[in-house]
């Protein structure tokens, strides 16, 4: 497949509220609420080429925080899973993608711009491009360098942090933009009682004494999938995984961190501040975890195997046509 190198690949096609139309037809207004507020809800997920054909990794965990979101914010996403499932197959299908970035966004559209009407419609719209791993030209194992942004992570008694909502994202800005300018590739941020949260768009894991350690939703973080699946990972692999709150102890006395995150994938922390985290060079363990986590996302491996949805031609059609025969019955 050829890739354009506009930001988005070159990918043709999108889909908005139930309707595959061209990228460059799809429009929304500005009086939109979510442009002002801030009040969307989205997912972002990656689909792998395997030697059965593209894959979609973990996209029922995916869907079911995207309804998790939403549903902390009182919206009310006008599509079930299983319409959104078939509409990501089929357009990735569609775009002829292999390897690719999937984001769903449910957001609140034009009404009025009250703060409370809740009178809004939900609008949904589903993209798919090429995009490679965040970090990807640093290699794995050498690693991204970091910066404690002086900015903290929202505290969840300030809004639902394990909501994955658009405007929570400012916070994820003001951070890389402080570590950008200082020439870091990400930031860290510290929840707000100085333990770590997790990176702008990562959680955080750390190795210590052939533990792998990492945080929860009590450290204000955004609960991962990758993290999830690295959790798991590590667990089939037999080592020992401990959730509980990090401290900034905990980071500089590492053997060794890594940031997961489904746009980084799994990527080594070697630097925060200026400081090296461990000894230079690949600790066994993450190289253990990482290559299990690639035979998966790979098709290679036949545990966790259940974690791919694999896109189907004959059931994107099948699908497709009984959700446009029930929508023509009901008059949709
Ligand atoms: N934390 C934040 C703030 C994020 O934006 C992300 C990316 N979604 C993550 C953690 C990692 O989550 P996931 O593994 O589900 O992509």
């Amino acid at each position: 497949m050829k890739i354009n190198s506009t930001p988005f690949g070159g990918a043709k096609w999108l889909w908005l509220n139930g309707h595959t139309i061209q990228w460059d037809a799809a429009t929304t207004n500005v009086s939109d609420h979510a442009l002002h507020y801030g009040t969307g809800v989205f997912e972002g997920i990656r689909c792998y080429d395997t030697p059965e054909g593209p894959a979609v990794l973990r996209l029922d965990a995916h869907l079911n925080r995207l309804f998790a979101s939403a549903e902390a914010y009182d919206m009310r996403i006008p599509f079930s899973k299983e319409n959104l499932a078939t509409a990501v197959c089929g357009l990735i299908h569609q775009n002829y993608l292999e390897n690719c970035y999937i984001r769903i966004l449910c957001w609140f559209g034009t009404h009025d711009l009250g703060i409370t009407s809740g009178k809004w419609p939900v609008q949904t719209a589903i993209l798919a491009w090429p995009w490679r791993a965040l970090f990807a030209d640093q290699p794995a194992a050498t690693g991204i360098r970091v910066a404690i942004a002086p900015w903290r992570k929202i505290h969840w008694s300030m809004l639902p942090t394990t909501a994955k909502a658009s405007g929570q994202y400012l916070s994820s800005l003001l951070c890389t933009q402080y570590a950008k300018r200082r020439g870091y590739d990400e930031a860290l941020l510290l929840d707000a009682t100085g333990n770590l949260a997790e990176g702008a768009a990562e959680n955080i894991f750390l190795i210590k004494d052939n533990k792998v350690l990492t945080n929860d939703e009590n450290s204000s973080i955004l609960l991962g999938i990758t993290r999830d699946s690295i959790i798991d990972i590590a667990r089939n692999l037999e080592i020992e995984v401990t959730v509980r709150a990090l401290t900034m102890e905990d980071l500089f006395t590492a053997d060794y961190a890594f940031f997961t995150g489904t746009a980084a994938e799994m990527v080594r922390v070697r630097e925060v501040d200026g400081r090296q985290i461990g000894t230079s060079g690949e600790h066994p363990l993450a190289q253990n975890i990482r290559s299990y986590f690639q035979d998966i996302t790979a098709g290679r491996s036949h545990r966790f195997s259940d974690w791919l949805t694999h896109i189907d031609e004959e059931s994107i059609l099948v699908t497709a046509a009984r959700n446009q025969h029930v929508a023509m019955r009901t008059g949709g």
